[in-house]
């Protein structure tokens, strides 16, 4: 079936900057597509790549928009190369019949600590708002500082809370190893990325070694990452953020299938890419883990923010029609 095919970019500023491994990031550049077939049935997607983090750029993305002109069949929008994840996350986004979920199921949500001692002083602020699980971000500092200001977190944190730790890729072996020993005997929900993903020896190493969970997250960016990891053997955890890994329905019929232990996180996308991943995750048991959508407010912005999420998600986070309302908002 042919589809009236056509795009628009977009460029918001981060209400507050992110600090990535990379440096700042300071302004989110993403693409909206919309998709009309022969009967008049419109939908809408959201591409949000992170180059930094191995996906396919924003140059890249609107090369192959670009091909697809202002009629595009079916067949061509499938030969999307694997690698695109968020444009083929957002092509099937526009041509999934989304239908507002019914599901009344309410999905825990991980507030993100900062870096650092501060984490001492925020963590008291998210107990109070009612999260029950925590993401602290840590490789950032000198480790021997890190593990002191851990022992401080742990005596403060509740203990029907959740804590996870995110390395993302920070340590060496033998940082990593000295971490996971510390961990062993604490209540660590899991470890994400303790090494580079370049590091496959090392993260399979460390993940039979030690008692901890280990989680990949930026060594599977594509489902495809994912399934290999898996033939590999991994025994531990996978964070998949939706918007780069490919079409939501594969994600979800690999999770289903294999029954992966999966964390979903945000790609620091909109609302439009937001509301289509969780109501998909809300429609059906994927994951007991909290969910990583504890970003707060990233554009300042409602529109593109979306409904507040807060420690809990339900069907009243999702926005109901992001798609229409963004796209007019462009030019
Ligand atoms: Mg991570």
């Amino acid at each position: 079936m042919p589809y009236r095919f056509s795009f628009k970019k977009y460029r918001l500023p981060l209400r507050v900057p992110l600090r990535t491994a990379h440096g700042w990031w300071a302004e989110r550049e993403g693409l909206i597509l919309r998709l009309e077939d022969d009967q008049g049935t419109v939908g809408f997607g959201e591409i949000a790549p992170i180059p930094w983090f191995g996906t396919e750029t924003m140059v890249e993305a609107e090369e192959i928009l670009r091909q697809f002109g202002n009629m595009v069949p079916d067949e061509l929008l499938d030969k999307t190369p694997e690698r695109y994840g968020c444009v083929r996350f957002a092509l099937a986004q526009a041509r999934s019949v989304s239908s507002a979920t019914a599901s009344t199921s309410r999905l825990p949500v991980a507030a993100l600590l900062p870096a650092g001692r501060e984490v001492l002083r925020v963590l008291p602020e998210k107990l109070e708002v009612g999260f029950l699980a925590f993401k602290w971000k840590v490789g950032v500092g000198d480790a021997e500082d890190e593990l002191g200001i851990l022992d401080d977190l742990l005596a403060q944190i509740p203990a029907h809370t959740k804590l996870r730790l995110d390395a993302n890729g920070a340590w060496n072996r033998r940082d990593a190893a000295r971490w996971l020993t510390r961990c062993a005997d604490r209540p660590i929900e899991f470890v994400e990325q303790p090494v580079a993903p370049a590091e496959e020896d090392t993260l399979l190493g460390l993940a039979n070694d030690y008692p901890v969970k280990l989680a990949l997250d930026e060594s599977v960016v594509h489902l495809s990452d994912a399934r290999r990891w898996q033939g590999l053997g991994w025994p531990g955890i996978f964070v998949i953020k939706p918007a780069l890994a490919g079409p939501l329905h594969e994600v979800i019929d690999w999770i289903l299938k294999t029954k992966a232990d999966v964390v979903f996180s945000s790609a620091i996308e909109s609302t439009l890419a937001r509301s289509a991943i969780l109501s998909a995750v809300l429609d059906q048991p994927l994951s007991r883990r909290a969910l990583g959508f504890g970003v707060g407010e990233i554009f300042g912005d409602r529109r593109w923010d979306g409904p507040f999420i807060g420690p809990l998600i339900d069907n009243g986070c999702l926005a109901q029609t992001p798609g229409e309302e963004l796209w007019n908002a462009l030019n």
